[in-house]
């Protein structure tokens, strides 16, 4: 039984919601329940605005009390503008600039809430005529979905199959594979997404640069030699020979622990992308002080696998880590958006052999806590797909500090969710006179774990981390 996922902001509220999947893409595109997260053959839809599916009456009417009173007028509203901006055919740019005036519509109707907008951006259209679910319901013309992936669609006036390359196709199956294994882990678990390090301290210094990839560090580095031999060397999927010869149950096993692994590394992407840094900027010295700015929860959740830092470099005693970010919870005791030092927990080996790791927050901009009293140099700021030239927010909050850093001469590892956003980073740094010590590139230690995008490129994927690289002052 769903029970977790049907009472998931309950449990948001007690965890944080970092530890609660979010409404799936699967759910949005009809596939899903919108309360239970379950499948349905027979999905109901809000007769109100046709944009939230149910497995039943009784789903139905907990979402209503729960979260859908807030939505359901609001959508009616924005079928109506939908309808308003009728055209019986869009080029998918034409698509987009429709898409991002709904969305400022949205914006302006509620500010706060994301789901609302999300829920829009991510709505079923025809791949070819581009018309919306809502534009064809109005005009009662079928939306068929592909049925391989079933997250594309054509409508009956356009062809009996949605267009979309093969590769497309492959990339929504293996997205809804994720969402699907996300869920269950959840109703397992309690937990939003798997997490693993190395178990133990490796005793040796063992060079991330020496791998290729995540099948070589699970193999050699960690401590999953199990995975040898049942995952493809570009860690896709599982080997074929188990796909051919397997039996069901380990067909099934070695499916569940490659989901598990794949991701595992939307977390393990953090630590392994700031060991990765300090082996390209030569850093060596017992005590690590690493900024995370611009962080949000999902950094404070990760910093959990942080003790892998410790675990690959043995030379190191002690890791202090400081997350700035205006997003950052405020109201601590004393200083208010300040949390000092606190030591975390290390694993019994590293404690006994009196290593320590330990964390401060700091609530505001990273150029307000640079004159702060409380701040110190690090070794390593670390900006994490901040999106300081492309984001929303990036003139206001960014740019200055962005040249504080490079003014301060701090290393500054950069990571983007897509190639084109390092690109642009990497043209403005040029003309903010920055050094650039690694030229912007793919990252090997990217998160497995894609994130669809609706309105930059179509059918594009981000994943975290997915491109990187590493200044320092200014030339
Ligand atoms: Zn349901
Ligand atoms: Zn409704
Ligand atoms: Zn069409
Ligand atoms: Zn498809
Ligand atoms: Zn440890």
């Amino acid at each position: 039984m769903p029970d977790k996922c049907r009472d998931r902001e309950r449990i948001a509220a007690i965890s944080g919601a970092g530890e609660v999947p979010s409404l799936p893409v699967s759910a949005i595109r009809g596939n899903l329940c919108f309360r239970c997260f379950s499948p349905s053959d027979d999905i109901l839809k809000c007769s109100g605005c046709r944009r939230a599916y149910y497995c039943s009456k009784k789903c139905q009417k907990l979402d209503w009390s729960l979260m859908h009173k807030n939505h359901c007028k609001i959508f009616q509203t924005i079928n109506e503008v939908e309808e308003q901006k009728y055209q019986a055919s869009r080029t998918w740019a034409e698509y987009r600039a429709y898409l991002l005036y709904i969305v400022r519509v949205i914006r302006n109707a509620a500010p706060a809430d994301e789901d609302l907008r999300y829920i829009v951006q991510a709505q079923a259209y025809c791949a070819s005529c581009r018309r919306s679910a809502i534009h064809l319901s109005n005009r009662k013309t079928l939306l068929h979905r592909c049925e391989a992936c079933r997250l594309v669609f054509s409508c009956a006036d356009c062809s009996p199959t949605p267009e979309h390359s093969p590769s497309i196709c492959d990339a929504y199956q293996n997205f809804a594979r994720i969402e699907n294994f996300r869920i269950a882990f959840f109703e397992e678990t309690g937990k939003g997404a798997p997490v693993t390090c190395t178990q133990f301290p490796s005793p040796t210094r063992k060079f991330l640069k020496n791998c290729a990839g995540w099948y070589d560090y699970f193999v050699k580095i960690s401590d999953k030699p199990q995975v040898k031999g049942k995952f493809k060397l570009d860690f896709n999927s599982i080997e074929d020979a188990i796909t051919r010869n397997g039996t069901t149950i380990e067909k099934d096993e070695a499916e569940r622990m490659f989901m598990f692994l794949l991701c595992a590394t939307d977390n393990l992407t953090m630590p392994l992308t700031i060991i990765s840094a300090l082996e390209d900027i030569s850093w060596d010295k017992p005590q690590l002080n690493v900024h995370i700015v611009g962080g949000t929860e999902r950094e404070i959740v990760a910093l959990g696998n942080f003790e892998e830092m410790l675990h690959l470099i043995p030379s190191l005693r002690g890791l202090h880590t400081t997350v700035i970010g205006p997003e950052i919870p405020g109201g601590f005791e004393g200083k208010g958006h300040y949390l000092p030092r606190q030591n975390v927990d290390c694993c019994p080996t590293c404690k006994a052999d009196g290593r320590q790791r330990s964390i401060s927050l700091y609530q505001g901009v990273y150029h307000d806590f640079m004159k702060a009293s409380e701040y110190r140099k690090p070794d390593l700021a670390v900006l994490f797909n901040s999106g300081w030239v492309d984001g929303e927010d990036a003139k206001l909050h960014w740019e200055p500090t962005i040249v504080a850093l490079v003014a301060a001469g701090v290393p500054a590892l950069f990571t983007t969710y897509n190639e084109g956003e390092a690109r642009n980073e990497q043209t403005r740094m040029k003309e903010l006179g920055a050094k650039v010590l690694v030229e912007a590139e793919e990252n090997k230690w990217k998160g497995l774990v894609p994130t669809p995008e609706f309105i930059d490129e179509e059918y594009g994927m981000w994943y975290n981390n997915a491109y990187r690289y590493i200044i320092q002052g200014s030339n």
